[in-house]
């Protein structure tokens, strides 16, 4: 049972800023003091960036909630994009004028009773300037396009990124981490290059394509029908088979790099276990068949463009052999000038050209579109937990809780959660305890609005809590989970982390009143100690104190705490439990406690069993009582190592 990472004693946290070493927010390990000087040099000679116009909130604004299409993401720059439009226009023409010149070199320059050297030169010189031009526009066509798509990957990303933040924790429990992160890498990545390249080379080469139907047309109808009627009906059924059979290939190639990329973060998340367990055979096995499929989709990619591409090849060149013997033929009867065949096929090899280039470009554009596709499904997934348009802000609060007929199920055909009554009063703390997979954990993410009750009620003083915004709602909770969450950086900052203008001092406070003062006086550099991502380089005890003054710091009015299970020494245990009872005091709080020696620290206590709270009293009343829990206790009593101190607890 993990609750999902960072959220420790509030959610307050925002990101560091840049040049600014070690301040409180994360993630930001700081610069190291050998590169300050760099990037300082470095700071001072980039130009200002405007603040991202990033859209925050938790029901989704009218713009987020339009769907995302590359022209959507394009349209957003209007300006580069027509002027980017302008330059391919001028390539597509530009570029086509070559035999054209030919054509008027040849028959009034170089034919019997047309010798004039003049026009040659002309001729020459005008191709010449036509050349410079497609260079000139050619050149500026990159720069825009990169530019365009530069602008349009950075909104990609913030916009995928602030999604994500506002998804449930649903979401990332049924996704894989992996699966997330290609989309918001790979996937990303390929419309790179699509729109740095792909997008103009399309539009140039289908313009292109264009220009020469009317060039072979302004040139000899007879000649251009012919070639009409006899390629391009085959070249549009081979197109459509390839559009076709293209586009099923590439979203099994997204599919497969997803899950590649997830079943690699997984293995190297759970390398312990996996080492543990001598898993490592089994590992490689299955990643090979997860690589093999990916091999496979790339490998039906590739024999769709072998059959594509030199398929329109062939047809081109059939075509050519018999306009070749239509042609001459007419040249032999006079009906058509030498210039104007030559011509002819000059524009003939280049409507060639382009089918090639748009088959290669249309293959970037395919992946490109399965990618936005892809990127679709995400950002129009829908946050489960939303937060409602008359939202209010929660008044600081007194801490009541109350679970009204309160019922729940992951999937709602099944609850995991029935029909619950419970109160807990302000500055009270009640213990969750019972078997496992009980709903204790459930219930608290329904107190933390992790998810939303399939039936019933939770209030707090009062208010429903789909009435109130997350914000003012999460600020005044704080949440230990049961393996606290520590991001790279100092271990100050991520106290900091809930509550990002905290003084060191004030940090310095919540660390001696959980009892981490020691330990953090002999680290080596105090709280600018830097720790590794998820807290690797600290023990587990001293996590779970890190989340403690973590939660204390915040001084939520009510805290919901998951008790660690692992197995701590008792020096650790006892600091633990005294820096619980410090963290407690005039607090609400709602504890998951997976051992008795916590829950009889609790006012009450709360036995939950199949989704069903079925005693609640003190301590003392319930082991009066006879009842679940004073079999639970005296089984503990039984097997506790204190059970010589236990009976001292008995009638508490
Ligand atoms: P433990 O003491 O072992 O932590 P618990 O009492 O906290 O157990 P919960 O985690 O609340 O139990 O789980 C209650 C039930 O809900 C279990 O049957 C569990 O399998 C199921 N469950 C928990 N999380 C999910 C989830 N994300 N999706 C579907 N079912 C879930």
């Amino acid at each position: 049972m993990t609750w999902g990472g960072g959220m420790g004693g509030g959610f307050g946290g925002a990101p560091g800023g840049f040049g600014r070493p070690a301040a409180p927010g994360l993630p930001f390990a700081g610069i190291p003091s050998e590169l300050q000087s760099g990037v300082d040099r470095l700071l001072a000679s980039e130009p200002e960036h405007a603040a991202p116009d990033v859209v925050f909130n938790q029901n989704g604004s009218e713009a987020d909630l339009k769907r995302l299409t590359l022209w959507r993401l394009l349209t957003k720059y209007p300006w580069m994009l027509a002027l980017a439009g302008a330059l391919v226009v001028v390539i597509s023409v530009a570029a086509q004028t070559g035999p054209k010149l030919t054509e008027i070199a040849i028959n009034d320059g170089m034919s019997p009773g047309h010798e004039h050297f003049a026009v040659v030169v002309v001729m020459a010189a005008a191709y010449l300037v036509f050349i410079v031009i497609t260079a000139l526009a050619q050149r500026y066509q990159v720069q825009v396009t990169g530019r365009l798509a530069a602008w349009v990957m950075n909104d990609l990303r913030v916009k995928a990124f602030a999604h994500l933040q506002r998804l449930s924790l649903g979401f990332f429990t049924e996704e894989k981490a992996g699966v997330v992160m290609s989309r918001m890498t790979s996937d990303i990545e390929n419309l790179q290059q699509l729109l740095q390249d792909g997008l103009s080379q399309l539009a140039i080469q289908a313009l292109t394509m264009v220009v020469i139907t009317v060039i072979l047309f302004t040139t000899d109808v007879r000649l251009a029908a012919i070639t009409v009627v006899l390629i391009v009906p085959a070249l549009v059924v081979a197109s459509l088979w390839f559009k076709r059979a293209s586009e099923r290939g590439y979203d099994q190639v997204r599919d497969g790099i997803a899950n590649v990329l997830a079943d690699l973060s997984e293995s190297l998340h759970g390398v312990r276990i996996v080492t543990a367990h001598n898993r490592q055979r089994h590992n490689v096995i299955h990643h090979r068949n997860v690589v093999g499929d990916y091999r496979d989709a790339n490998n039906y990619t590739a024999h769709v463009n072998a059959v594509y591409g030199p398929g329109t090849q062939l047809l081109g060149v059939l075509g050519q052999a018999v306009l070749l013997a239509i042609g001459g033929e007419m040249v032999l009867h006079h009906t058509l000038s030498i210039g104007a065949l030559v011509a002819f096929f000059l524009y003939l090899n280049r409507f060639f050209q382009p089918i090639q280039l748009l088959v290669q470009q249309y293959n970037t554009y395919q992946q490109g579109q399965a990618s936005v596709n892809k990127l679709r499904n995400l950002i129009d997934t829908e946050p489960e937990v939303t937060e409602a348009l008359d939202a209010i802000e929660l008044p600081p609060i007194e801490g009541e809780i109350v679970f009204d007929h309160l019922s729940f199920g992951y999937d709602p055909g099944r609850l995991v959660i029935e029909d619950v009554e419970l109160r807990v009063a302000p500055g009270e703390t009640v213990a969750f305890v019972g078997p496992t997979g009980a709903g204790k954990s459930t219930l608290a993410k329904l107190v933390t609005r992790f998810y939303d009750p399939t039936a019933g009620r939770v209030l707090i003083d009062g208010h429903d809590l789909r009435g109130v915004t997350m914000r003012s709602l999460r600020s005044q909770l704080g949440v230990v989970p049961q393996e606290p969450f520590l991001f790279a950086g100092t271990i100050g900052d991520n106290l900091a982390f809930a509550k990002p203008d905290a003084s060191d001092d004030e940090i310095y406070e919540a660390v001696k009143k959980v009892g981490l003062g020691d330990v953090v006086d002999r680290m080596p550099a105090g709280l600018d100690t830097v720790v590794h991502e998820r807290g690797q380089t600290l023990s587990s005890g001293e996590r779970q104190l890190i989340a403690l003054a973590r939660a204390f710091l915040a001084q939520p009015r009510v805290l919901v705490l998951d008790e660690a299970t692992s197995n701590l020494d008792l020096q650790s245990e006892t600091k633990i439990e005294a820096a619980l009872d410090a963290l407690l005091e005039n607090r609400t709080a709602i504890l998951i406690a997976h051992r008795l020696s916590t829950a009889m620290r609790a006012d009450h206590i709360a036995v939950v069993d199949h989704g069903r709270i079925i005693e609640v009293g003190s301590h003392a009343a319930l082991v009066a009582s006879g009842g679940r829990y004073a079999e639970m206790y005296a089984t503990w009593v039984r097997h506790s190592d204190l059970a010589e101190h236990a009976p001292a607890h008995d009638g508490d």
